[in-house]
């Protein structure tokens, strides 16, 4: 899961970050208008949300989600705002805004918000399985044969991805776009770091592995319900 922060305050985006980041979320920043857009729009298909701040330098949060939403109708989308008014809020969520969060707010609070509107985007169940493997996204639980498996929050969110396209293969570049943030220098070795660390607490010693190498391509669980 990855989401964009377009924020100029920096305390407050470093604070956001940095509690998304322990949920495991790959999260990138923009500090102004500009950058936000330009971000929204190169990795639009990644993102699986977007927050907004209102007042920015460059280009408001109204004008970067107008232009969004011209691309995309489906990504949500939720404002910052220190803007309060009545008459703020219905002209905010009339740009095409799905939620707004007023600051001061708690990181709880906007946890809440995230997970609801990233619920509402989903088509897909949130619990997948596949063999003896189920996961849970609600309740972040990951079981093998119904034992609970622990997996760090970068492990959970390689898997998830996994199993939200299993039977397909998932390609290294896009495991990365999905599960790292623009931060990360697409050494893609590191995929396999984690990869290892997955099949080491999933796999049975001496049986195939739940995740198959495709070669040169990236890797691919199977469906096997
Ligand atoms: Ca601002």
């Amino acid at each position: 899961m990855r989401i964009l922060i377009v924020e100029d305050e920096l305390s407050i985006a470093n604070f956001i970050r940095e509690g998304l980041v322990e949920e495991g979320y790959a999260v990138d920043v923009a500090d102004n208008g500009k950058k936000g857009l330009q971000l929204a729009l190169d990795y639009l298909d990644e993102y699986d949300i977007i927050l907004l701040d209102w007042m920015l330098p460059g280009l408001s949060g109204i004008e970067i989600c107008r232009n969004i939403r011209k691309q995309n109708k489906d990504i949500p989308v939720i404002f910052l705002t220190a803007k309060d008014s009545v008459d703020d809020v219905v002209f905010g969520l009339e740009t095409g805004a799905d939620d707004y969060i007023r600051k001061p707010f708690s990181f709880e609070e906007l946890l809440a918000r995230i997970r609801v509107h990233m619920r509402k985007q989903e088509s897909q169940p949130v619990i997948f399985s596949t063999a003896d493997i189920e996961m849970n996204i609600d309740k972040h639980i990951v079981t093998k044969n119904g034992k609970n498996v622990d997996l760090t929050q970068k492990e959970f969110s390689l898997l998830e991805h996994f199993l939200r396209n299993k039977g397909k293969v998932c390609r290294r570049v896009g495991i990365i776009e999905k599960v790292w943030d623009i931060h990360f220098d697409y050494d893609t070795a590191v995929i396999d770091v984690y990869i290892n660390a997955l099949r080491k607490k999933l796999d049975e010693p001496g049986k195939q592995s739940l995740i198959t190498t495709v070669r040169g391509v990236g890797y691919k669980i199977e469906n096997k319900e």
